[in-house]
Protein backbone atom coordinates (compact mmCIF):
# COMPACT_ATOMS: atom_id res chain seq x y z
CA UNK A 1 0.00 0.00 0.00
CA UNK A 2 0.86 3.71 -0.48
CA UNK A 3 0.82 5.74 1.99
CA UNK A 4 0.89 9.69 2.06
CA UNK A 5 1.10 12.26 5.14
CA UNK A 6 0.04 15.79 5.03
CA UNK A 7 1.01 17.72 8.06
CA UNK A 8 -1.40 20.61 7.95
CA UNK A 9 0.53 23.04 10.39
CA UNK A 10 3.74 23.23 8.78
CA UNK A 11 6.95 21.07 9.03
CA UNK A 12 8.09 23.23 11.74
CA UNK A 13 7.33 21.20 14.86
CA UNK A 14 7.22 17.08 14.68
CA UNK A 15 3.98 15.44 14.40
CA UNK A 16 3.82 12.53 16.87
CA UNK A 17 0.84 10.80 15.37
CA UNK A 18 2.05 10.83 11.49
CA UNK A 19 5.58 9.85 12.95
CA UNK A 20 3.72 6.58 14.55
CA UNK A 21 1.66 5.87 11.58
CA UNK A 22 4.44 6.28 9.46
CA UNK A 23 6.15 3.62 11.80
CA UNK A 24 3.54 1.32 12.06
CA UNK A 25 3.19 1.28 8.28
CA UNK A 26 6.17 0.77 7.60
CA UNK A 27 6.37 -2.23 10.20
CA UNK A 28 3.85 -3.73 7.74
CA UNK A 29 5.64 -2.90 4.74
CA UNK A 30 3.55 0.08 3.16
CA UNK A 31 5.34 2.35 1.27
CA UNK A 32 5.23 5.73 3.32
CA UNK A 33 5.97 9.41 2.36
CA UNK A 34 4.74 12.78 2.46
CA UNK A 35 2.08 13.52 -0.17
CA UNK A 36 3.56 16.37 -2.15
CA UNK A 37 1.45 17.05 -5.21
CA UNK A 38 -1.28 15.53 -7.17
CA UNK A 39 0.85 13.58 -9.84
CA UNK A 40 1.07 10.51 -8.03
CA UNK A 41 -1.53 8.10 -6.90
CA UNK A 42 -1.72 7.21 -3.06
CA UNK A 43 -4.03 4.10 -1.57
CA UNK A 44 -4.24 6.26 1.72
CA UNK A 45 -3.78 9.92 2.75
CA UNK A 46 -3.33 10.92 6.50
CA UNK A 47 -4.32 14.43 7.48
CA UNK A 48 -2.54 15.80 10.43
CA UNK A 49 -4.02 19.22 12.41
CA UNK A 50 -2.94 19.85 15.86
CA UNK A 51 -3.96 23.50 16.05
CA UNK A 52 -7.28 24.76 15.49
CA UNK A 53 -8.34 27.16 12.57
CA UNK A 54 -7.52 29.98 14.67
CA UNK A 55 -3.85 29.09 14.00
CA UNK A 56 -3.49 26.71 11.17
CA UNK A 57 -6.01 26.81 8.07
CA UNK A 58 -7.31 23.45 6.91
CA UNK A 59 -5.34 22.01 3.89
CA UNK A 60 -7.52 20.67 0.90
CA UNK A 61 -8.21 17.60 0.53
CA UNK A 62 -5.82 15.63 -2.31
CA UNK A 63 -7.22 14.56 -5.41
CA UNK A 64 -5.14 11.46 -6.13
CA UNK A 65 -5.66 9.22 -3.28
CA UNK A 66 -8.18 6.58 -3.06
CA UNK A 67 -9.06 7.34 0.75
CA UNK A 68 -8.17 10.32 3.38
CA UNK A 69 -8.15 9.87 6.72
CA UNK A 70 -8.28 13.27 8.57
CA UNK A 71 -7.59 13.74 12.78
CA UNK A 72 -5.59 15.58 14.97
CA UNK A 73 -7.20 18.29 18.39
CA UNK A 74 -7.02 20.43 15.58
CA UNK A 75 -10.22 19.05 13.54
CA UNK A 76 -12.06 18.74 17.15
CA UNK A 77 -11.78 22.31 18.05
CA UNK A 78 -14.50 25.57 16.75
CA UNK A 79 -14.08 28.69 17.32
CA UNK A 80 -17.69 30.38 19.25
CA UNK A 81 -17.58 33.90 20.37
CA UNK A 82 -13.77 33.87 20.65
CA UNK A 83 -13.55 30.78 22.45
CA UNK A 84 -12.38 27.58 21.40
CA UNK A 85 -14.72 24.59 22.06
CA UNK A 86 -13.14 20.77 21.58
CA UNK A 87 -15.64 18.16 20.24
CA UNK A 88 -14.35 14.72 21.58
CA UNK A 89 -16.65 12.94 19.29
CA UNK A 90 -14.91 14.66 16.34
CA UNK A 91 -11.60 13.42 17.53
CA UNK A 92 -9.80 10.66 16.20
CA UNK A 93 -7.50 8.89 18.74
CA UNK A 94 -4.91 6.05 18.04
CA UNK A 95 -5.26 2.82 18.11
CA UNK A 96 -3.08 1.28 21.17
CA UNK A 97 -0.99 -0.61 18.57
CA UNK A 98 -0.26 2.63 16.89
CA UNK A 99 -0.29 4.57 19.82
CA UNK A 100 2.48 3.16 21.40
CA UNK A 101 4.85 2.62 18.28
CA UNK A 102 8.77 3.49 18.64
CA UNK A 103 7.95 6.79 16.30
CA UNK A 104 9.51 6.98 12.96
CA UNK A 105 11.61 10.14 13.32
CA UNK A 106 13.28 9.86 10.14
CA UNK A 107 9.78 12.20 9.01
CA UNK A 108 11.81 14.39 10.45
CA UNK A 109 15.36 14.50 9.71
CA UNK A 110 16.31 17.82 11.27
CA UNK A 111 13.90 18.59 14.36
CA UNK A 112 14.50 15.04 15.64
CA UNK A 113 18.59 15.09 15.13
CA UNK A 114 19.25 14.01 18.52
CA UNK A 115 15.77 14.84 20.22
CA UNK A 116 13.38 12.30 21.21
CA UNK A 117 9.49 13.29 21.69
CA UNK A 118 6.76 11.90 23.64
CA UNK A 119 4.25 11.59 26.37
CA UNK A 120 4.80 9.68 29.55
CA UNK A 121 1.23 10.65 30.68
CA UNK A 122 -1.73 11.95 29.43
CA UNK A 123 -4.66 14.40 30.81
CA UNK A 124 -4.46 16.80 33.93
CA UNK A 125 -6.98 17.33 37.01
CA UNK A 126 -7.42 20.74 36.45
CA UNK A 127 -9.43 21.48 33.43
CA UNK A 128 -8.62 25.46 32.93
CA UNK A 129 -11.45 27.03 30.74
CA UNK A 130 -9.31 27.51 28.22
CA UNK A 131 -7.89 24.06 27.87
CA UNK A 132 -8.57 21.13 25.85
CA UNK A 133 -6.50 18.32 27.56
CA UNK A 134 -9.77 17.66 30.17
CA UNK A 135 -11.84 16.54 27.34
CA UNK A 136 -8.96 15.11 24.96
CA UNK A 137 -7.44 12.96 27.98
CA UNK A 138 -9.73 12.66 31.14
CA UNK A 139 -9.54 15.04 34.60
CA UNK A 140 -6.70 12.53 36.23
CA UNK A 141 -3.04 12.11 34.98
CA UNK A 142 -2.39 8.60 34.12
CA UNK A 143 0.93 6.94 33.30
CA UNK A 144 0.87 6.14 29.62
CA UNK A 145 4.34 4.73 28.84
CA UNK A 146 7.80 4.41 29.98
CA UNK A 147 10.74 6.72 28.44
CA UNK A 148 11.63 3.68 26.26
CA UNK A 149 8.58 3.85 24.59
CA UNK A 150 10.15 6.95 22.51
CA UNK A 151 13.76 7.17 23.29
CA UNK A 152 16.67 5.16 22.16
CA UNK A 153 19.71 7.00 23.35
CA UNK A 154 19.11 10.70 21.94
CA UNK A 155 20.87 13.86 23.32
CA UNK A 156 17.94 15.56 24.44
CA UNK A 157 14.67 14.25 25.35
CA UNK A 158 11.02 16.16 25.10
CA UNK A 159 8.17 15.62 27.68
CA UNK A 160 4.74 16.75 25.68
CA UNK A 161 3.04 15.69 29.06
CA UNK A 162 0.31 18.07 29.87
CA UNK A 163 0.33 17.44 33.61
CA UNK A 164 3.14 15.18 34.57
CA UNK A 165 3.50 16.41 37.93
CA UNK A 166 -0.56 15.07 38.97
CA UNK A 167 0.33 11.41 38.56
CA UNK A 168 0.66 8.97 41.10
CA UNK A 169 3.57 7.67 39.21
CA UNK A 170 5.59 10.88 38.75
CA UNK A 171 8.97 10.51 40.79
CA UNK A 172 9.35 6.54 38.81
CA UNK A 173 8.77 8.56 35.60
CA UNK A 174 11.29 11.57 36.83
CA UNK A 175 13.39 8.82 38.00
CA UNK A 176 13.55 7.43 34.15
CA UNK A 177 14.36 10.94 33.17
CA UNK A 178 17.48 11.36 35.31
CA UNK A 179 18.41 8.12 34.76
CA UNK A 180 18.40 8.69 30.64
CA UNK A 181 20.95 11.53 31.27
CA UNK A 182 19.12 12.77 28.38
CA UNK A 183 18.15 17.19 28.25
CA UNK A 184 15.35 17.12 29.55
CA UNK A 185 12.40 19.95 28.27
CA UNK A 186 8.64 19.84 29.42
CA UNK A 187 7.68 21.76 27.17
CA UNK A 188 3.64 22.14 28.13
CA UNK A 189 5.35 23.50 31.09
CA UNK A 190 5.38 21.60 35.00
CA UNK A 191 2.39 22.33 37.27
CA UNK A 192 4.75 24.54 40.01
CA UNK A 193 1.90 23.80 42.80
CA UNK A 194 2.45 20.30 42.81
CA UNK A 195 6.36 20.48 43.12
CA UNK A 196 7.18 19.22 46.79
CA UNK A 197 10.94 18.71 48.34
CA UNK A 198 10.84 15.14 46.72
CA UNK A 199 10.10 16.36 42.95
CA UNK A 200 12.81 19.43 43.23
CA UNK A 201 15.55 17.45 44.20
CA UNK A 202 14.72 14.52 41.46
CA UNK A 203 14.66 18.17 38.89
CA UNK A 204 17.98 19.46 40.63
CA UNK A 205 19.55 16.16 39.43
CA UNK A 206 18.12 15.92 35.77
CA UNK A 207 19.86 17.60 32.83
CA UNK A 208 17.38 20.45 31.97
CA UNK A 209 18.29 23.42 29.35
CA UNK A 210 15.45 25.12 30.88
CA UNK A 211 12.01 24.28 33.13
CA UNK A 212 9.33 25.72 31.61
CA UNK A 213 6.04 26.63 34.38
CA UNK A 214 2.69 28.47 33.90
CA UNK A 215 1.09 31.24 35.68
CA UNK A 216 -1.95 31.39 33.39
CA UNK A 217 -5.43 32.47 36.17
CA UNK A 218 -4.43 35.44 37.71
CA UNK A 219 -6.94 34.79 40.81
CA UNK A 220 -4.86 32.10 42.28
CA UNK A 221 -1.92 33.45 44.11
CA UNK A 222 1.11 31.11 42.57
CA UNK A 223 3.84 34.01 43.84
CA UNK A 224 4.41 31.32 47.46
CA UNK A 225 4.84 28.27 44.87
CA UNK A 226 7.52 29.97 42.78
CA UNK A 227 9.02 31.65 45.74
CA UNK A 228 9.32 28.54 47.47
CA UNK A 229 10.79 26.49 44.49
CA UNK A 230 12.88 29.29 43.67
CA UNK A 231 14.79 29.30 47.27
CA UNK A 232 14.96 25.28 46.90
CA UNK A 233 15.96 24.39 43.34
CA UNK A 234 19.80 23.99 43.74
CA UNK A 235 20.37 25.45 40.00
CA UNK A 236 20.40 29.72 39.84
CA UNK A 237 20.41 30.25 36.91
CA UNK A 238 17.31 32.39 36.44
CA UNK A 239 17.39 31.56 32.05
CA UNK A 240 16.42 27.85 32.76
CA UNK A 241 12.78 28.80 33.90
CA UNK A 242 10.47 30.26 31.85
CA UNK A 243 6.63 31.04 33.24
CA UNK A 244 4.04 30.83 30.68
CA UNK A 245 1.54 34.24 31.29
CA UNK A 246 -1.62 33.52 29.61
CA UNK A 247 -3.31 36.93 28.66
CA UNK A 248 -6.16 37.97 27.16
CA UNK A 249 -8.63 35.20 28.67
CA UNK A 250 -10.72 37.88 31.74
CA UNK A 251 -7.46 39.29 32.92
CA UNK A 252 -6.67 43.01 33.19
CA UNK A 253 -3.47 44.42 32.21
CA UNK A 254 -2.74 45.21 35.88
CA UNK A 255 -2.91 41.68 36.50
CA UNK A 256 -0.75 40.59 33.42
CA UNK A 257 1.57 43.02 34.96
CA UNK A 258 1.57 41.99 38.25
CA UNK A 259 2.17 38.44 37.18
CA UNK A 260 5.33 39.26 35.13
CA UNK A 261 6.97 41.76 37.72
CA UNK A 262 6.03 39.09 40.23
CA UNK A 263 8.05 36.66 38.44
CA UNK A 264 10.93 39.11 36.96
CA UNK A 265 11.14 39.61 41.38
CA UNK A 266 11.28 36.18 42.23
CA UNK A 267 13.86 35.12 39.43
CA UNK A 268 11.80 34.03 36.71
CA UNK A 269 11.46 34.30 33.35
CA UNK A 270 7.96 35.75 32.51
CA UNK A 271 6.65 34.51 28.60
CA UNK A 272 3.70 36.18 27.62
CA UNK A 273 1.18 33.90 25.47
CA UNK A 274 -1.81 35.76 24.41
CA UNK A 275 -5.16 33.86 23.70
CA UNK A 276 -7.00 34.66 20.41
CA UNK A 277 -4.59 36.53 19.15
CA UNK A 278 -6.17 37.79 16.38
CA UNK A 279 -8.99 40.26 18.47
CA UNK A 280 -6.47 40.58 21.39
CA UNK A 281 -6.40 44.72 22.51
CA UNK A 282 -2.97 46.36 21.42
CA UNK A 283 -2.03 46.85 24.47
CA UNK A 284 -1.58 43.05 25.10
CA UNK A 285 0.26 42.52 22.01
CA UNK A 286 2.03 45.29 23.01
CA UNK A 287 2.55 43.82 26.12
CA UNK A 288 3.92 40.64 24.33
CA UNK A 289 6.49 42.34 22.65
CA UNK A 290 7.82 43.83 25.35
CA UNK A 291 8.33 40.59 27.79
CA UNK A 292 9.00 38.18 25.30
CA UNK A 293 11.88 40.15 23.77
CA UNK A 294 14.31 39.36 26.64
CA UNK A 295 16.72 42.54 25.36
CA UNK A 296 14.18 45.05 25.82
CA UNK A 297 12.77 43.39 28.61
CA UNK A 298 15.88 43.64 30.08
CA UNK A 299 16.53 47.41 29.31
CA UNK A 300 13.48 48.55 29.84
CA UNK A 301 12.12 47.03 33.28
CA UNK A 302 8.96 49.02 33.43
CA UNK A 303 6.26 48.67 30.85
CA UNK A 304 5.41 52.20 31.14
CA UNK A 305 8.13 53.12 29.84
CA UNK A 306 8.52 50.96 26.67
CA UNK A 307 8.28 52.18 23.41
CA UNK A 308 7.32 50.42 20.72
CA UNK A 309 9.76 51.59 18.19
CA UNK A 310 12.52 49.58 19.59
CA UNK A 311 10.99 46.59 18.54
S1 LIG B 1 -3.10 22.78 34.29
FE1 LIG B 1 -2.36 22.91 32.17
S2 LIG B 1 -2.88 20.99 31.23
FE2 LIG B 1 -4.07 21.13 33.09
S3 LIG B 1 -6.03 21.95 32.45
FE3 LIG B 1 -4.77 23.69 33.09
S4 LIG B 1 -3.74 24.39 31.22
FE4 LIG B 1 -4.57 22.34 30.79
Amino acid sequence: MKVGLIDVDGHNYPNLALMKLSAWHKAKGDTVEWWWSDLFQFDLVYMAKVFSDAYTKDAPEPMNAERVIKGGTGYAITLENGVEVYHAERDLPLAPEIEHIYPDYSLYPELTKETAFGFLTRGCPRGCAFCHVAGKEGRASKKVANLSEFWSGQRNVTIMDPNILACKDREDLLAQLVASAAYVDFNQGLDIRLIDNDVTALLGKMRVKCLHFAWDNPAEDLEPFFAKFSERYARKDRRTKVVYVLTNFGSTQEEDLHRIYTLRRLGFDPYVMIYNKQEAPRETRLLQRWCNNRVIFNTVPDFRNYDEKLG
